[in-house]
Formats: structure tokens, sequence, C-alpha cells
């Protein structure tokens, strides 16, 4: 069932509540994947009733990103989540999110904003605002939805992060689940920003897997020297890659490591021509 206003969800989740029934949440800006999919499978199959909210939301694009272009198949998304259970799809108008007029400006709207320090590195450093518009979102879903989990991918683990210091933070009565990365049989990490690649680009983007897999078997074989780690990588890159980071931090706190350990995650940010990709692996 679709959903498209907030009182409509809050009328449905009310009578859950009433019967004593858990939700589970999964929030997404459609263009729903194989990715997606693992986690709407596992609210699923751990929650009486889930959710699958459908949103591009406006206020985590800077200037000049994908908003306008960024894929919108909101039947094709809607059909996947009846296929694996899920009973409704929020798919909310910036209008029923925000309100008129004002989406871009927090001269006007309450933001959540996250720690400088968790948002000064990764992907933090060159989408300025980002995880303010992310963090402000869900925690709006999670007012709206009053889910007692929610599934996020760790495909952006520095989302992750920051949403789990958020729920800490501010008190949320949730449970984040963390799901894993969900791969095409090539490494590629399921994106639905892969929609832009030309088959030359998606060549060009296996770059960002091999790397990470690369360094993985070798801090397998007993390499912990980051230089020597990061070194690795520039054998797979070529000119039509730009990398933007790749960086060696704690996979829960985002500090720095000097040494790679067991609870390092390894980040690895590429342009390649106007699409920006992420990826990560735990060591
Ligand atoms: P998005 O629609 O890109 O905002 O993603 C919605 C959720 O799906 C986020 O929690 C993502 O981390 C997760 N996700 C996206 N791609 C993948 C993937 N390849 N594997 C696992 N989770 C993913």
């Amino acid at each position: 069932m679709i959903l498209h206003t907030i009182a409509e969800v809050r009328e449905q989740i009310k009578n859950w509540k009433k019967e004593g029934l858990t939700i589970g949440l999964v929030p997404t800006m459609g263009a729903l994947h194989a990715g997606h999919k693992s986690l709407i499978e596992k609210s699923v199959e751990q929650c009486d009733r889930t959710v699958v909210s459908v949103f591009v939301n406006p206020i985590q694009f800077c200037p000049g990103e994908d908003l306008d272009k960024y894929p919108r198949t909101l039947d094709a998304d809607n059909k996947l989540c009846e296929q694996v259970g899920a009973d409704i799809v929020f798919a909310p108008s910036p209008n029923e999110m925000y309100g008129e007029g004002h989406i871009h400006s927090n001269d006007f709207l309450t933001y959540v904003i996250p720690p400088y320090f968790y948002v000064n590195k990764l992907c933090g450093k060159s989408r300025v605002g980002h995880f303010d518009g992310v963090c402000t979102v869900v925690n709006k879903l999670f007012n709206i939805v009053r889910p007692d989990f929610a599934f996020f991918g760790q495909k952006d683990a520095q989302q992750l992060i920051i949403i789990r210091k958020m729920v800490r933070d501010l008190n949320i009565p949730v449970e984040i689940i963390p799901c894993p990365i969900v791969r095409e049989p090539s490494g590629l990490a399921l994106s639905s920003r892969n929609k832009y690649l030309t088959d030359g680009a998606k060549e060009d983007a296996l770059a960002l897997s091999k790397i990470l897999f690369n360094i993985k078997a070798c801090y397998d074989k007993g390499i912990t020297d980051i230089e020597s780690l990061k070194d690795t990588a520039f054998s797979f890159l070529n000119e039509h890659h730009n990398l933007e980071y790749l960086e060696f931090l704690d996979a829960d706190t985002l500090d720095e490591k000097t040494v790679a350990d067991a609870n390092t995650r390894v980040f690895i940010a590429v342009k390649i021509g106007d699409v920006r990709l992420i990826d990560n692996i735990m060591l």
C-alpha cells in the first residue's frame, strides 16, 4: 500500500501500536535494487510490520548535485516492496515533509546537526551539509513512523555511524540494525547511482571494490602499515578515476587509525566523470 501523507501513516501506525505489533522502518530514496531489498527482507523477517520510505530528500543534496536527475521509479519500487512483504510504502512529496517553500533554507527549518567530528571527514568533507539533511529527515521519519527497529546499509557506513550517534545522543527509542553491503558478482557495490554509469564507466567502477578486496587480502597476509596498504591502490586507478579519499578509520568511532587492525574500516570515494561512487570494507 502506497501512502503519500504523514496523517495516513500516523493513523496506520497508531492502529498497529494498539495491537502491540513491532514496526520496522527502511528509509530509502527509491530506485530500489537488491541492496535495498536485503534491508526490507531483514525488516519483514524481524518485525511484525514494515514501512519502507521512498523519498528523494532535497535537503541532503548540495548545490550542483544530482537532485533533479536522481532516478525516480515509484511504481517498480512499490511492486518490489509488495513482493518482499512490506506493509506500507511511504512516498511523501517534499511539500508534505517540509511544508511549502523554504525547503533549502535553515533560516526557516529546524535541522538536526550531527557532531563536527563525524562529518568533517569522508563524504562530509565534500558534501557540506549533507549529513544535516540526512539526520533531519531520518529524525522526522522516526517521529512519523515510531519504529522499533530501523534498517540501514553498511554501504553508507559513515551515515550509519552518524545515525547511531544521533539515536544515542537524542535518546530516540529505536534500535538501529546494520545490514551488509550487497554487491554484483563483479564486486561492484549496488547503488541507485550505478544507473548513471555507461558500460565503460561501469568497468572503471570495478576499481573501487578491487582496491578494497586487495587491501583486505594484503592485510590478511600480515601487512598492517597503512601507507603500504594505501600504495597498493594505485595500480587499479587510471586517468578516468578521480580518487577523492581512501581512508582507514575505526569502524565504530571514525577515529583515524595509525595501524590497520580488525576494527578498521577502509573507506573509498572515486569520481568517474560526473558520477561519484563510494564503497568500504572491514579488515
Ligand atoms: P539510498 O536509497 O541510497 O538512500 O539507500 C537506502 C538504504 O539502503 C541505506 O541504508 C543504504 O545504506 C542502503 N543500501 C544502498 N545500497 C546498498 C547496498 N549495495 N547494500 C546494502 N545496503 C545498501
